[in-house]
């Protein structure tokens, strides 16, 4: 019988992988993060250099995968178990929890209150930068816990109870009494349907059960649009009493054991941030107890705002930071027209601004971020200083966290529109910051109503732009250019809030890029932020910049 020899498959070799950069895997992000450890050394928080080291070698590793595993699995909303019970809980893939161990274990929430002191605020700040680099969503639990300490602080007995199980460096996602709890977790419930900004418009009412007042216990009842990290265990929460808007602190669990009458409705499905479940939640008579003043709810929640705000601006220098290492990186490892991207002259130019970009924003929310130390040791013009320059720097930095991360996006190329590459995450988390705590226009409105009640604010941040204008003369006339619009036409100030808000946010980021950082980075950045020249895009740096020190510094080695 004749043999039939299979037919020969031909092998054309269309699959061999040419040209593509490997991934950016390992590492140590808090080392590689130049603009950081140096603002950490000058702010005040090199005590806190190996806890930062450990942390960002532990994040460059397995971390990122389980933010990517987080994010692709999203949380799922279960509001009654199989008998028909209501339960109201969130169930998340497991790398979310994986993900929370690690940012509760370093303290990215606690930091400053379980080691009050110099630089506790700096080394907390870079503490959440850094673990932020792997992922985001957890950051918005971890930040309100943080922010909702000092918060509580207005009424002493409430924060004698939960300030040691929120300030555990212990992860306990259960849902119990916070008495059986290793660690607790706080959240915030202010805006509803009508209303975001103007939180006076809130509807949610609380009634007295004993007498009422600071302290006592409420029922209350109404609505929330959107409540972020809705497995918390306790919510500082906005309501109307009899005497006005007021605070309260709202458990998940009552103190017998049985859950809370907090009712989740929805989850949001959110553009980004998908890894944090946002709630619509309702309140049917919950039990809560008031924090601070009747009728104050608002200066009360305010110092919890204050915090999470100054994490606004961290979180979206650390976006920018994530899209500068992955976009100088691409472009180290790929080649068009015989060359590598990053020798190609423009792509030299639009790397460099985006490193520009990114180490202002480092640079100035880590200055920001001593301020919150200086105020804990009693500094009268760091308080002045950080009232203006936190929503000054906030309005500006989230501001271009989504410009900053859509060119970053396109270093590389169709890779980068392709959620494998991570940058599509990046970019879609970029916009939030913007969001919440004030969206943009309210923080610009936040600036000239500050500037209106305490002229000093504006001094005490000028005091700060001029130690850097004396060295610089771009940065000098910039300066003079500015006090003159802030003094003139009264009448059109809200028309121009944000023209003017942004250039105050310029003019610090210069003064502090002047004194403290690179030279190359701060002449780039005098030229085209402060002189103008400069076109509407990244990447229109002019010529004469040292495009290849820039990047350098801030390209994630081999
Ligand atoms: C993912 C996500 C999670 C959130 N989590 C929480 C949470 O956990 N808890 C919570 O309480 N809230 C949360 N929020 C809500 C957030 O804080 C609000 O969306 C935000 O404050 C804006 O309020 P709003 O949506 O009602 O918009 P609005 O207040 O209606 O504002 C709409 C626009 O008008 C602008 N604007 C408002 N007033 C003025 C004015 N006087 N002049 C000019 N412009 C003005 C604003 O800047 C904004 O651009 C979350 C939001 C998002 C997106």
């Amino acid at each position: 019988m004749a043999v039939v020899e299979p037919p020969r498959t031909r092998v054309y070799g269309t699959h061999e992988v040419l040209n593509q950069a490997p991934p950016l895997e390992g590492g140590n992000l808090y080392a590689r993060n130049r603009p950081l450890v140096e603002a950490v050394h000058r702010e005040g928080g090199a005590w806190a250099e190996s806890r930062l080291m450990e942390l960002g070698e532990v994040v460059g590793g397995e971390p990122r995968e389980w933010g990517t595993l987080a994010n692709t699995t999203p949380p799922i909303l279960r509001t009654h178990d199989r008998y028909g019970n209501r339960i109201d809980e969130v169930e998340f893939h497991p790398s979310w929890h994986e993900l929370m161990k690690i940012a509760v274990g370093y303290g990215t929430h606690s930091l400053p209150w379980r080691e009050p002191g110099p630089g506790a605020h700096v080394a907390r700040a870079a503490l959440f930068i850094t673990y932020s680099l792997a992922e985001g969503g957890t950051g918005c639990p971890i930040s309100m816990t943080y922010s909702a300490v000092p918060a509580l602080r207005a009424q002493p007995e409430l924060a004698a109870e939960w300030e040691p199980h929120l300030t555990s460096n212990e992860y306990d996602p259960r849902l119990v009494p916070v008495s059986e709890k290793a660690g607790a977790l706080a959240g915030m419930a202010m805006t509803e349907k009508q209303g975001g900004s103007d939180v006076r418009a809130n509807t949610t009412v609380a009634r007295p059960l004993n007498g009422g007042g600071p302290g006592a216990e409420y029922e209350v009842t109404g609505h929330k649009w959107f409540c972020s990290a809705p497995m918390c265990d306790v919510f500082l929460v906005l309501a109307q009493a009899e005497g006005g808007l007021s605070c309260f602190l709202l458990p998940r669990v009552l103190p017998d054991g049985s859950r809370n009458r907090f009712h989740l409705q929805r989850l949001k499905d959110k553009l980004g941030n998908r890894s944090n479940a946002s709630s619509e939640v309702e309140f049917r008579a919950a039990w809560a107890r008031m924090v601070g003043e009747e009728g104050r709810g608002v200066p009360t929640i305010i110092e919890m705002v204050n915090h999470t705000r100054l994490d606004c601006t961290t979180g979206s220098a650390t976006g920018m930071r994530a899209g500068v290492a992955q976009a100088t990186w691409h472009a180290a490892h790929r080649s068009a027209f015989g060359k590598l991207l990053i020798e190609q002259p423009l792509m030299q130019n639009v790397l460099a601004d985006l490193c520009v970009e990114s180490e202002a924003a480092t640079i100035a929310a880590m200055r920001l971020a001593r301020a919150y130390d200086e105020v804990a040791a009693g500094d009268e013009q760091a308080a002045l200083f950080r009232r203006l320059a936190n929503a000054t720097l906030k309005y500006w930095t989230c501001k271009r966290a989504p410009w900053h991360a859509v060119e970053c996006l396109e270093c590389f190329g169709g890779n980068g529109f392709v959620e494998e590459s991570g940058m599509p995450r990046l970019y879609r988390e970029a916009p939030l910051s913007s969001i919440w705590e004030g969206s943009g226009n309210v923080q610009c409105l936040d600036v000239l109503r500050a500037m209106v009640k305490s002229p000093e604010a504006l001094e005490a941040l000028f005091a700060e732009v001029d130690e850097g204008a004396a060295a610089e003369p771009r940065l000098a006339e910039f300066s003079a250019d500015l006090r003159r619009d802030l003094g003139s036409d009264a009448e059109t100030m809200q028309t121009r809030a944000r023209r003017l808000v942004e250039r105050m946010a310029l003019a610090l980021q210069g003064s502090l890029l002047v004194r403290h950082g690179d030279e190359a980075v701060a002449d780039a950045f005098c030229a085209s932020r402060l002189s103008g020249d400069w076109g509407q895009a990244f990447g229109t740096l002019p010529p004469g910049v040292d495009f290849a020190r820039i990047i350098e510094r801030h390209r994630p080695a081999a």
